[in-house]
């Protein structure tokens, strides 16, 4: 068993061409687990065909950093050393096209300390930062899978290993259109065609809020912010003008909304795994903007521990709409990954909010954005509120109501 070759050939070029959209000339920065050594050869080699100067790969092991976390000190791991910054300079110089390869154990952190994790993250990213906010919009990017044993186990623990690894295969290859008797850059063009449409449609109607009603005790809604763009799918490289799509699958388009102006009841649909743990059947109540109430058949502590994070945690950062029809929601388990389950229906995010839907937002700092109504948080996590009767309508400021989402999907 296992999958073809031919297939595997079919996803790298997919990942390099329609993803990264890697240009003559350019320098590749390919982020990939060790154990995926094989598959990153064919990448590094679609990198040249298309043109790529040089690939460099930055090898990650899931393995590697749970131990690092287990027994170095928080201190050490908390500093970046001099090497690490001035790769990162070079990134500034050489804006390197960047692919990531995500095949990680969803488990490999479990029984790591939460806290160290957020207390090195957050000491690191305030040097790393600023080289992400220099070379944030100046560059392709794309974050793409592929099953590694560990993870397909997690999804599906009464399956030997070869055989959730296919499974998981499977899965992934239908979420990004991926299949032997078709082309799969046409197919890609035709999706991202649609979303943006979409999102145009979107954008021109200057909806000030929407209105979520299920059936479940979904009576939900949310403020939007003057002006913020609707976003989906692609991305323009502001430098050299190449499209490329950060997300493979995509199937959402998203805004931030304004924090701290919702009212009413959100009921998931899916469970939610944060911290490796799962949240099941909750739903989450919103006064003046914040939550204030939560309920949660499993996963209540955790739950709340979760809103109460940080000052921001208790506001949404997304809406994101994703019909009921999409690939990863037909494929029917979790995926214990966001690139994969936040695409299953329409969603929220709890927690910080994205600056370039702003005008102008790539030029803003946090605290900019903030202001104009753009939470800000510790945590981004998704839940998803998509039930098959979801209808949502969009309200313009002049009060007109235009129905959005019509039982889980697009209204037309
Ligand atoms: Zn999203």
């Amino acid at each position: 068993m296992g999958i073809s070759k031919a297939l595997l050939q079919k996803y790298a070029e997919l990942i390099v061409r329609t993803g990264a959209n890697v240009q003559h000339g350019q320098v590749v920065q390919l982020t990939v687990s060790v154990e995926q050594h094989a598959f990153a050869a064919l990448v590094t080699e679609e990198c040249y065909k298309a043109g790529a100067k040089k690939v460099n790969v930055e090898w990650s092991s899931d393995t590697q950093r749970r131990l690092n976390f287990l027994y170095a000190d928080q201190e050490v791991l908390a500093r970046v050393l001099p090497w690490e910054e001035a790769k990162m300079k070079q990134m500034v110089e050489d804006l390197p096209c960047r692919i990531y390869i995500a095949s990680d154990d969803p488990d490999a952190m479990n029984g790591v300390d939460p806290h160290k994790l957020s207390e090195v993250s957050r000491s690191r990213s305030t040097v790393i930062k600023p080289y992400r906010n220099a070379i944030d919009g100046k560059h392709q990017w794309v974050i793409a899978a592929y099953p590694s044993v560990r993870w397909a186990k997690k999804c599906f623990p009464d399956l030997d290993d070869q055989a959730a690894v296919d499974k998981l295969w499977e899965a992934i290859l239908k979420t990004v259109r991926v299949r032997e008797d078709e082309d799969p850059v046409q197919a890609w063009k035709e999706h991202t065609d649609f979303i943006e449409k979409k999102a145009e449609w979107l954008n021109a109607q200057g909806f000030s809020s929407l209105r979520y009603k299920s059936m479940n005790g979904t009576d939900f809604t949310v403020r939007l912010i003057p002006g913020a763009k609707w976003e989906g799918a692609g991305a323009v490289n502001s430098v050299n003008g190449a499209f490329y799509i950060p997300n493979m699958p995509t199937e959402e388009i998203f805004t931030s909304p304004m924090a701290g102006e919702c009212e009413g009841t959100l009921v998931s649909v899916k469970p939610l795994s944060w911290n490796s743990q799962l949240i099941e059947d909750f739903s989450i109540t919103f006064e003046n903007g914040r939550a204030v109430s939560c309920k949660a058949a499993k996963g209540q502590e955790l739950l709340e521990k979760m809103i109460a994070m940080d000052e921001g945690a208790a506001m949404l950062g997304e809406v994101a709409l994703v019909p009921k029809e999409s690939p990863v929601n037909q494929c029917g388990f979790l995926f214990y990954e966001t690139l994969f389950d936040e695409n299953a229906c329409c969603h929220v995010a709890l927690g910080m909010g994205f600056k370039e839907v702003l005008p102008d937002g790539d030029n803003l700092t946090q605290e900019q954005a903030k202001e104009q109504g753009v939470n800000d948080s510790i945590i981004h996590v998704d839940f998803m509120v998509g039930a098959d009767d979801l209808n949502i309508d969009g309200i313009r400021p002049d009060g007109t109501t235009i129905p959005v989402f019509r039982n889980g999907t697009w209204a037309e």
